[in-house]
């Protein structure tokens, strides 16, 4: 890599807009006591952590506090299973009300560490944050992901103002939640590749310091699957600063666009639906390695079609109304437990006539050179199912009890379920949607019924 990890990590801070400092090492737990001192004098620490991240490493900080002097609160949340929910924000925003000096220290993986950002907010104060597995990227990031009301949705507060990873305690999580984050990491790789798509057609420029922080070291940070796998502490610190940088690429671009597109709206999908597999919620890195997959699958057969041939005279003239488009989501999401989602969104990122004309103009010229681009960009199939195979991350949908049938249906709403811009977008415009989506589940594809 051409920058040491010291050197990336001050690009990233240089460029964050909310976290003042992110300390990550072995046994950096220790310094959690000086770096809360720093940022919050004066006040209580309030530690949130659950029936696992409280032994594997809350009582250790809360004894820490304590024999710094700073007064100290804990609550562990006693559930053995919970996910980030709205009766969560509640309870923690109910303890902030209850002990209005206090400031959380967020002992926990992603979802602790969301309830404790969101909440924060709420009080207009920052937190502390100690990650205990490298299982996803929204410790550092801008804005909480939470079911309210039915639906997935990311609420916008700032990420942490100081975070402290220590190495030993995320090296020691169990290895799945390692497999997780793994491959919550590759989907920066096709979500790379859809930000480009968007930046070509204009609806969402390239944030050049959000894009470099993370993606100029990418290839590197998922290099050692085998490694990851095996808990090597160096492979794994790789992949949380993989993390962490990601996060602070979306406070720096005030957006998750630089993290996720449609490999994520799988996993949303299914979060949003309560999808169990063998009667247990699938983790957010689990749902997101096979979104991911499928996504780097698209890419395969988009990188077939030769769009300098697109007609676009004929593709301007079936192009749809927004009326019908706000119809055809209604009816893909009946039944769904956000049906008015796809027409919400879709209401938002139609685009018209003229606007679709312009952009398979500038397609039809200019694919040879922008192909070129993101297949720099983007992996093969068949290499990020490798990868993900040797990380220990799921590889086939059946992984997560989905069947093919169900990973084929769920991409209609994938296309329609987010205002932002994505390459079944550019395909639906372009008339070789289904050329890039059905040949996954023919007979010689990768996901065959
Ligand atoms: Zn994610």
């Amino acid at each position: 890599m051409s920058k040491t990890r010291e050197e990336r990590i001050s690009f990233a801070l240089s460029i964050s807009t909310d976290t003042k400092e992110f300390i990550m090492g072995r046994g950096a737990s220790e310094k959690a006591p000086e770096v809360f001192l720093k940022y919050f004098p004066g006040r209580e620490a309030l530690i949130m952590a659950d029936v696992h991240t409280w032994p594997a490493l809350g009582s250790r900080v809360f004894g820490l506090f304590e024999s710094a002097g700073i007064p100290v609160l804990k609550h562990i949340i006693m559930e053995e299973e919970f996910h980030a929910e709205w009766k969560y924000v509640e309870l923690v925003d109910g303890l902030l009300d209850a002990n209005p000096e206090a400031v959380l220290v967020s002992v926990g993986s992603g979802v602790i560490n969301d309830l404790c950002k969101l909440s924060s907010h709420h009080h207009s104060q920052s937190y502390l944050t100690l990650p205990t597995a490298c299982s996803v990227d929204g410790y550092s990031s801008f804005g909480a992901s939470i079911t309210y009301q039915g639906a997935k949705q990311t609420f916008s507060c700032p990420a942490p103002v100081a975070i402290v990873a220590d190495i030993d305690v995320i090296a020691a999580a169990p290895a799945e939640m390692t497999a997780a984050g793994y491959a919550d990491l590759a989907a920066k790789v096709p979500a790379g590749a859809e930000w480009m798509i968007s930046d070509f057609v204009g609806t969402e420029p390239i944030h050049p310091d959000a894009w470099h922080v993370l993606q100029d070291y990418l290839d590197d940070f998922l290099a050692n699957p085998e490694a990851v796998a095996a808990g090597d502490p160096d492979a794994i610190a790789d992949v949380f600063e993989g993390l962490t940088l990601s996060g602070f690429a979306m406070q720096a671009a005030r957006s998750s666009r630089p993290a996720s597109c449609c490999d994520h709206l799988f996993s949303h999908i299914l979060d949003m639906t309560e999808h169990r597999y063998k009667g247990k919620l699938q983790s957010h890195g689990f749902q997101v390695a096979i979104g991911t997959l499928t996504m780097c699958a698209v890419f395969d057969e988009l990188f077939k079609q030769d769009l300098t041939a697109i007609d676009v005279d004929a593709c301007v003239a079936a192009w749809p109304s927004l009326e019908a488009e706000q119809q055809r989501a209604l009816k893909i999401f009946e039944g769904f437990p956000a049906p008015r989602l796809g027409y919400d969104e879709i209401t938002k990122k139609w685009q018209d006539k003229a606007e679709v004309r312009r952009q398979l103009e500038k397609l039809k010229e200019e694919w040879p050179s922008f192909k070129k681009k993101l297949q720099g960009q983007v992996y093969s199939y068949k290499k990020m199912r490798d990868l993900l195979k040797a990380s220990g991350a799921p590889y086939e949908p059946e992984q997560i009890g989905l069947s093919k049938q169900q990973l084929h249906d769920m991409f209609q709403k994938v296309q329609l379920m987010r205002y932002r811009y994505n390459v079944l977008d550019l395909a639906k415009r372009g008339g070789f949607y289904d050329a890039i989506v059905e040949p996954l589940f023919a007979p010689g594809g990768p996901f065959e019924r």
